[in-house]
């Protein structure tokens, strides 16, 4: 009988600097009394960006919400935009900010992302961008995405909000499509507690982007645009600036994690890993998804999400529900038929992963998913005899 764990496990936890490193920063905040308004420690983390990403065409936001809300009326993108219902909402939020109707259109079964025959069947006189996500820091089918945008002559924008650290044939993810939203969030693969970037392609949109993002301000006197507030501050910055640093280290702490779960979830019938990234690709294991497979695995999805947290693990179920589910858009946007993403958001688990996840644990993690397999026909056969399928989570080992 395994134990639970002592203390929760949860999917994601963020990475920090040493207390010592942030105190020896804030010391100089404290000392130049310079907060905010591009001072000179988002100054500094914009440059070290710049190298790290390999453009200069780089503009950094509060957070990756408004860098994308902002990206979308800088480009000037109206009328329909092809999008996944497969992703977090703010990517499909972000459209309504901007009264942009979302077209949401089917993903691709191996990394789910947009699926690009379905993108292009779906095009229409109104469609005036395709908005795609790289979902778990997978990239999307980059070149059909760009040769369907570049025939129809349509911009093509990147929610790269899991993908920081990733590269495609030794080229930051960056550089792809018209433009890319990164998103620093504490929960995310890389963070500044909270925070946005955005990549493009045309070097004029920097200077928009800024207009954007600090009121439309040329100086103290004159406002060119109605612009909204949306800037990075130096606490931020600090924090990734010490963390940039680190980025090596972090995904090669998360690809042992990643490693370490594939040899040992391959073992356990009814657990689908997802496909391995493709050879070109450096992926940065941002996310450990796996798909459950009822039928093998004698649980659901939903059953085993239920049963890891009573072992104080809690995986979550990313992506579910799928946007155009969600009550605030049911109804309004035409999402058709979605079969493979509503497949997806039945099945995919996404398992704990963090740089500082002990490999121990990861161990400890998967002999609770063995053991909740190897007694779940047990649960399953109790549950149905006494007529409460729905009930079989109810079930104590001692019922048993
Ligand atoms: C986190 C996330 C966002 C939002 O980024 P914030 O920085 O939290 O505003 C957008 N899209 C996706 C896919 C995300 O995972």
């Amino acid at each position: 009988m395994i134990r639970p764990f002592d203390k929760p496990i949860y999917v994601a936890r963020p990475a920090l600097p040493s207390l010592e490193e942030f105190r020896c920063g804030l010391e100089g905040i404290w000392d130049r009394a310079w907060l905010t308004n591009n001072g000179p420690l988002v100054e500094q983390f914009r440059d070290n960006l710049i190298t790290f990403c390999g453009t200069k065409n780089l503009s950094l936001f509060v957070n990756g919400t408004l860098a994308l809300q902002i990206a979308l009326q800088g480009m000037g993108i109206t009328g329909d935009v092809i999008t996944t219902p497969y992703t977090f909402v703010a990517t499909t939020h972000s459209l309504f900010w901007n009264k942009i109707r979302p077209v949401f259109v089917d993903i691709e079964p191996d990394y789910y992302s947009l699926d690009p025959a379905q993108v292009e069947a779906a095009i229409t006189p109104w469609t005036s961008a395709i908005l795609a996500v790289h979902v778990y820091g997978q990239p999307c089918y980059l070149e059909n995405l760009e040769r369907i945008a570049r025939k129809h002559g349509l911009k093509l924008l990147y929610d790269a909000a899991h993908a920081f650290g990733v590269e495609v044939n030794g080229t930051s993810i960056a550089h792809f499509g018209d433009l890319s939203m990164f998103s620093f969030h504490a929960t995310k693969i890389f963070h500044s507690i909270e925070g946005g970037m955005l990549t493009f392609r045309d070097p004029e949109y920097r200077r928009l982007f800024d207009y954007l993002k600090n009121f439309g301000f040329e100086n103290e006197t004159e406002v060119v645009m109605p612009g909204t507030n949306a800037k990075m501050n130096e606490f931020q910055a600090l924090m990734g600036l010490l963390l940039l640093r680190r980025m090596d280290e972090m995904i090669e702490r998360r690809r042992a994690i990643n490693e370490r779960y594939r040899e040992r979830l391959a073992l356990i019938p009814g657990i689908r890993l997802v496909s391995p990234p493709a050879e070109t690709v450096r992926y940065n294991y941002a996310y450990m998804p796996v798909e459950v497979e009822q039928d093998e695995f004698g649980l659901t999805r939903d059953q085993l999400y239920l049963k890891l947290r009573e072992f104080n693990v809690f995986a979550r179920r990313y992506f579910y529900p799928l946007v155009p589910d969600y009550a605030c858009y049911r109804g309004l946007v035409a999402s058709g038929n979605l079969p493979v993403a509503r497949r997806a958001a039945s099945r995919v688990l996404t398992l704990p992963i963090y740089s500082d996840l002990a490999l121990d644990d990861v161990d400890r993690i998967c002999d609770i998913i063995g053991d909740i397999a190897s007694r779940s026909c047990k649960w399953a056969l109790a549950a149905s005899q006494s007529g409460q399928a729905d009930s079989v989570l109810a079930l104590t080992d001692t019922q048993l």
